[in-house]
């Protein structure tokens, strides 16, 4: 830990920080939302923002990926114009967790590979991320430290971590650095604070269990032996088809592309909108076949997108361990426990075969 990336700031300041930061950016931090319910949004005032939540009904993706998105705007006069349209706007997202942080390392992985999607990126580089480290987890659902999301890596431009007196605030790019010099609210960390960190670091290891029977480096080889597991099939009649889950997840980024013209039919535009593998309608092509017609089908493409196809093309999981899924599935289905299962029957086969 290089003490000169750190400063740090009285946790009784917290609010006079975020009132500063409102007054020179437009800020986007978690508020409530009803019982244990949060959500990303624009704050007026500190007063708005809850620093101790469980992750947000949608995942900050909902601002580099907008669940709409108008990507042309055509018009026919004496002949056809057709504009490409890229909104974007200058954000920076205060108190994003390290899980919530890991989903855009996913998004960026996906949405700058080639053909690379240019709306995306141009927002990308107009949102400044400020995250803030759990010290604890927020609740059952979350599996971060299986997949390594709970500890700050990379991916943001400010980490606020909770110690005893103060936050400590790791500056990791030059977007970090202005914030820390326009606010002028921070001072140098000492060697004390960044002990007082290693510790609470050292802590977390014995807090964040493995909250899945099975280690990280075994899952592409659970999976290369679960493509007929009864564990589909069991999800076949549980799963309602919804799609809620895809919505809330912060590492899904399937899209379809609409039109919508005048009634006079000489305007009109092409978006794109959020669109899931768990709807019926995705999978179907001409003529009318659908690949993916059941919903065990459906549901295993869930899993080995998030699990195993992403493996072999970016080397990592597609899952943040954010548990939005399962605590947003009406039919009760548990990603943690899917897993499990798979596990279980998954061992049983090879314990059939050695007796
Ligand atoms: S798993 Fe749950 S949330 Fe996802 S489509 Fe099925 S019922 Fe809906
Ligand atoms: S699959 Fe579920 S737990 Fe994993 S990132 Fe998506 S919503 Fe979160």
């Amino acid at each position: 830990m290089k003490i000169e990336q750190y400063r740090l700031i009285e946790k009784s300041r917290i609010k006079e920080f975020l009132n500063k930061l409102i007054s020179i950016y437009n800020v986007v931090a978690p508020v409530e939302k009803g019982f244990n319910n949060f959500a990303f949004e624009q704050i007026r005032t500190a007063d708005e923002v809850r620093l101790n939540y469980i992750p947000t009904i949608l995942p900050p993706k909902k601002y580099f990926l907008p669940k709409k998105e108008t990507i042309l705007e055509f018009e026919l006069g004496d002949e056809l114009k057709v504009e490409p349209v890229t909104e974007y706007e200058n954000l920076v997202l205060f108190g994003v967790h390290t899980c919530d942080i890991a989903g855009i390392k996913c998004l960026n992985m996906v949405l700058s590979d080639r053909p690379k999607d240019t709306a995306y990126l141009i927002r990308k580089k107009h949102i400044t991320i400020i995250g803030i480290e759990c010290n604890n987890y927020c609740d059952d659902y979350a599996s971060c430290s299986f997949v390594g999301a709970h500890i700050p890596t990379t991916g943001y431009d400010l980490m606020f971590t909770e110690l005893s007196e103060h936050f400590i605030v790791h500056v990791h790019s030059s977007k970090g650095m202005e914030i820390v010099e326009k606010t002028e609210m921070f001072k140098g960390a000492d060697q004390n604070t960044i002990e007082e960190l290693k510790i609470l670091r050292n802590n977390k290891l014995k807090v964040f269990n493995n909250e899945i029977p099975t280690e990280r480096r075994y899952i592409p080889d659970l999976f290369d032996r679960s493509f007929n597991a009864t564990v589909w099939q069991e999800l076949e009649s549980k799963c309602l088809s919804c799609g809620n889950c895809t919505a809330v997840c912060p590492t899904c980024y399937c899209f379809d592309i609409k039109e919508d013209v005048e009634l006079s039919l000489k305007r009109g535009e092409r978006y794109r909108v959020w669109f899931s593998c768990q709807l019926d309608p995705f999978a179907k092509v001409a003529g009318g076949i659908d690949f993916r017609r059941e919903r065990s089908a459906r549901q295993r493409h869930r899993f080995y997108r998030k699990f195993r196809y992403h493996i072999d093309r970016y080397g990592m999981i597609f899952c943040t361990g954010c548990g939005r899924c399962s605590r947003t599935c009406m039919a009760g289905i548990n990603l943690k426990e899917v897993l499990t299962s798979l596990i279980r029957e998954s061992e049983a086969k090879i314990w059939r075969k050695w007796l």
